[in-house]
């Protein structure tokens, strides 16, 4: 079992890689060239981000301490926890938003900008004066080495994650106007432009309806299953997290779980979450809007 005390567990390795051969590669079908590219998006089971000893806070408050865990390319770690534990304060920590108080994160094989990241909703955002195909092509600007210039290849990457999410049809549509699936189907478009090797998200579901919510959760999971996409999720959706990630990472006040989701799943906290023995992924899981953590 991986109960960890936060303050004692400073080597926690428990979850740490297994070896597994080099997987494949993420095959872009080009349509104008008529031709298969491949660009190697992770070798599986990389340890690509290390988080070590590491204390977050706020006006010498802290928020989070002695935190350790690590993440593989190829993981789909989901980070729960009640509100105010500090989930959205590690994400601004890994995203080099939020600067540690002690501890480290290192990153190996892997660099800020190949993260993609869907952050929270906020209300601004949804009245964004810009077109869809503008939004999505502004995940494209971490990757140019010409500051705030376009790499050349952007709009094929626009337009190739435009198709992947199914939205092509919206590219002229302005943001604004669109339902608020789509606008995150728009968003994870745009995280994905940056997204080379792992993609972040912070409660990416929040707000949408059952259906809207069950299509964001398939879509993840298919980029990190078939196109082997690192995967980084802060969720309340306790089910969704069971059910689709390998990796659970629980952080509250005193205590802290880093273990894959199976380990998770012979907790006693977890039993709640678990109605049946077997989460078919392909199953509409959000009818009920789904099961939240503390109660919310
Ligand atoms: P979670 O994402 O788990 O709900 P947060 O990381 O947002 O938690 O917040 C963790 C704690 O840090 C909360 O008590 C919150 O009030 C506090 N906090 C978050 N952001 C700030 C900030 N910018 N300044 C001061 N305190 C903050």
């Amino acid at each position: 079992m991986n109960f960890i005390s936060s303050k004692n567990k400073k080597n926690n390795k428990t979850a740490t890689a297994k070896k597994i051969p080099p997987v494949a590669a993420w095959k872009h079908y080009s349509k104008k060239q008529g031709a298969v590219n491949e660009r190697v998006v992770r070798a599986k089971g990389e340890n690509i981000v290390e988080v070590k000893d590491l204390t977050l806070s706020y006006e010498g408050s802290n928020v989070i301490e002695n935190l350790s865990f690590n993440i593989l390319s190829g993981d789909y770690l989901c980070v729960i926890g009640e509100n105010g534990s500090g989930k959205s304060t590690l994400m601004h920590a890994i995203l080099g938003l939020k600067k540690q108080t002690d501890g480290k994160i290192i990153f190996k094989s892997l660099k800020r900008t190949q993260i993609g990241v869907l952050p929270q909703q906020n209300p601004t955002q949804n009245d964004f004066p810009a077109l869809v195909s503008e939004v999505v092509m502004s995940g494209c600007v971490n990757r140019s080495s010409r500051g705030p210039f376009l790499a050349s290849g952007s709009k094929k990457l626009v337009f190739e994650n435009l198709e992947r999410l199914g939205i092509t049809s919206l590219a002229n549509r302005p943001f604004r106007d669109l339902s608020g699936g789509q606008k995150q189907r728009v968003l994870l478009a745009r995280a994905l432009c940056s997204a080379e090797k792992m993609l972040v998200l912070d409660e990416p579901v929040s707000g949408l309806d059952p259906k809207a919510t069950a299509d964001i959760y398939s879509l993840i999971a298919d980029l990190n299953r078939k196109n082997g996409m690192t995967v980084l999720m802060v969720t309340h959706d306790i089910r969704a997290a069971l059910c689709y990630s390998t990796k659970i990472l629980r952080i509250n006040k005193g205590s802290v779980f880093f273990g894959t989701t199976e380990e998770f799943k012979a907790l006693p906290e977890a039993e709640a979450y678990i109605d049946r023995k077997d989460f078919p992924v392909d199953e509409p899981l959000y009818g009920d809007g789904g099961f939240r953590y503390g109660g919310n």
